[in-house]
């Protein structure tokens, strides 16, 4: 499986770079020694829903695109994950997976 904009997961490790959570001091452990790129923030986003973490969208006009919660935090504030997929991809996205294409291509050619 390839890097999904409409997966809220793909597309918030994408748009912050990493996933912090956002009711305490909580890191997702990301991987700095990866070549950056769709499929690093791909595989950020699947593992962070696998262990539980906690990614939705805000509402428009919300300080953050995305809110992020820790496994921790979810049971903390009894929330339910729920695996939500969007049906259109958030034009924000969509730009940055442009951009991110467009450089993996000009690697590949160089
Ligand atoms: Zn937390």
């Amino acid at each position: 499986m390839a890097f999904d904009p409409r997966d809220v997961y793909d597309a918030a490790a994408l748009y912050d770079m990493w996933l912090n959570c956002h009711g305490c001091i909580n890191t997702f452990d990301f991987e700095p020694n990866r070549t950056i790129g769709l499929e690093y923030y791909h595989d950020i986003g699947q593992r962070a829903k696998r262990d539980g973490w906690l990614v939705a969208e805000q509402e428009e006009g919300a300080d953050d695109a995305y809110m992020v919660l820790c496994p921790h935090c979810v049971s903390r504030y009894g929330l339910e994950v729920r695996h939500e997929r969007n049906v259109r991809i958030p034009p924000a996205i969509e730009e940055i997976c442009l951009a991110m294409q467009a450089v993996e291509k000009e690697q590949v050619a160089a």
